[in-house]
């Protein structure tokens, strides 16, 4: 394209570029937008429908998880791509209600196509969705419970969180209790450390043998056939240390010309090999973790020596290895002494089909713990590990920022009324827009009771009167079929920061999209 300037044309994009603008590029982003959070709405809630998906290699995904099914897709419009983020920045911080705030920002969009067909300006549109953003949040506040975050309730929270999702035959009511018991473990008065409950998924089993670990689970096989398949009450080292000669630890160098001189140069190689195991025995280790390599002829001192090692440890086990034991990493073997060693109950090497795990368990500071997931196949390990990790994230959400509020669309039945009470007060087209933004927060409501089997007009009437009398209504989903209920009582509880973000997060990328009045895509 070319403008005038001076009267010479001056071409400030490339011919091959192209170019929509006005409500041309607004109408083309806004059905991208809606296009993509229609694609996860029937997703939502425990009777969501789960989606299959399938990549250009033929690799098979089936799952309920909106992140998941948003990730898998390949999503080429940027406007589209925006509703993508939400549901990665929601699952980055929070772990859970992607398809939430997806579906949200996807309805917000929708509203604003209507806004702008009535002339309401972009601006009146951005501002007005701020303003009920605002309000909401203030509604999620009032919303949260005054009950102690006591096993029971944080349970709920677990389970409402994978109610719906693939747990294979187990009910989430017993992998929530598996959770909590993880999380309350590794939580101390600076709140909860995440980062130390590892989940490990093994196929192969039923889903209801997934089991608390107290402790880590090591995917590594022992360096050695010979060593002991397990130690009880270990001493344990956890080591950045290769078990190799390397060029130079040999004391002297040696040209070898003759058989005296090569014997003699396998031997100083056999010192060497054989004091690693030294050290080891002399420390009193029992069992030894290193992210470096053994050597096997090192390994087959250390299995002499009694001790149970294992090899090429990644560094994320190696840390939470020495997190659960008491262990200190050490780079070298030179003084190494009972400082750096840690303790535990039991190491113990288990096969499970192919494979071999090594059990740390009961360690001294049991800081690092396990949920050691089980299913028959390995969609259904998979899909357990996602909907483990989400109730990881939202019982630790619970604990750490903000407590928890009535789920089943309660909450976001609060959010509509609080803004729509407010609305009235405010002059202008604005009102307009924070109107439309308590009309799209219903979505959530609605769409809950459609995936039901609720009649969705029916069920957002007795939700607003139920709320307006008893202040507390959700669309309980209970079997087949539906009713509308407290869902305090029902024990379906979602964190608070759950909510919070999901408006935060399609606020933002709706109020982006809606301010974009010109595409320049240049390939
Ligand atoms: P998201 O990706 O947004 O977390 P989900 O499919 O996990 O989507 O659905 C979450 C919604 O389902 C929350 O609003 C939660 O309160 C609701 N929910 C969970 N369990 C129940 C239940 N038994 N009855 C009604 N709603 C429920
Ligand atoms: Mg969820």
């Amino acid at each position: 394209m070319a403008q005038q300037m001076h009267g010479q044309p001056m071409f400030i994009l490339s011919e091959d570029s192209e170019r929509t603008s006005g409500q041309d590029a607004q109408t083309a982003n806004i059905t991208a937008g809606k296009a993509i959070s229609e694609a996860v709405r029937t997703t939502l809630g425990p009777r969501g429908m789960d989606k299959m998906l399938v990549s250009d290699a033929g690799d098979v995904v089936i799952t309920n998880d909106g992140a998941t099914i948003l990730g898998e897709m390949d999503i080429e419009h940027p406007a589209a791509q925006m509703i993508v983020e939400v549901a990665e920045t929601q699952e980055e911080e929070v772990g859970d209600g992607t398809t939430t705030a997806a579906v949200l920002a996807g309805e917000l969009l929708a509203k604003a196509e209507s806004l702008l067909e009535d002339d309401v300006h972009p601006t009146t549109i951005v501002e007005g969705y701020h303003e009920a953003a605002q309000l909401a949040h203030e509604a999620i506040d009032g919303q949260v419970l005054d009950e102690e975050l006591d096993a029971e309730l944080l349970a709920q929270v677990a389970a409402t969180s994978m109610t719906g999702k693939g747990t294979g035959d187990v009910a989430p009511e017993v992998l929530a209790e598996t959770v909590v018991e993880a999380i309350e473990r590794v939580q101390d008065e600076d709140g909860v450390e995440r980062e130390d409950v590892v989940v490990r998924t093994q196929t192969g089993a039923s889903s209801s043998a997934t089991e608390f670990v107290e402790g880590v689970i090591s995917e590594e096989e022992p360096v050695h056939d010979n060593m002991p398949s397990g130690v009880e009450d270990a001493t344990v080292a956890v080591l950045d240390v290769e078990f190799e000669v390397r060029e130079g630890n040999v004391d002297a160098e040696y040209d070898v010309t003759s058989v005296d001189q090569l014997n003699a140069a396998i031997e100083a190689e056999e010192g060497q090999l054989q004091a690693f195991a030294d050290t080891l025995a002399d420390a009193g280790v029992d069992a030894a973790f290193t992210t470096e390599d053994v050597d096997d002829r090192a390994a087959a001192h250390l299995a002499d020596a009694g001790i149970l090692a294992f090899e090429g440890v990644d560094d994320d086990e190696a840390r939470a290895i020495a997190n659960a034991t008491g262990a200190s990493r050490a780079g070298t073997l030179d003084g190494l002494d009972d400082t750096d060693l840690g303790r535990a109950e039991s190491v113990e090497v288990q096969k499970f089909g192919d494979d071999e795990f090594a059990f740390v368990e009961g360690g001294a500071d049991a800081t690092s713990v396990t949920v050691f997931a089980r299913g028959g196949t390995e969609h259904v390990t998979d899909e357990l590990e996602r909907a483990l990790g989400d109730a990881l994230d939202v019982v630790t959400a619970a604990l750490d920022s903000g407590g928890v509020v009535p789920g089943a669309g309660a909450t976001e039945t609060a959010i509509a009324d609080a803004i729509r009470d407010r609305a009235a007060s405010i002059t202008g087209r604005r009102q307009l827009a924070v109107d439309a933004f308590a009309d799209a927060v219903d979505v959530l409501p609605r769409t809950l009771a459609e995936n039901t089997g609720m009649d969705p007009i029916d069920a957002l009437v007795d939700l607003r009167s139920r709320h307006d009398s008893d202040g507390r209504a959700g669309v309980i989903s209970e079997g087949q079929t539906g009713h509308v209920d407290d869902p305090v009582d029902a024990g379906v509880v979602d964190p608070a920061a759950v909510k919070h973000e999901a408006v935060e997060s399609a606020t933002e990328s709706a109020t982006m999209i809606v301010r974009i009045d010109d595409v320049i895509s240049s390939d």
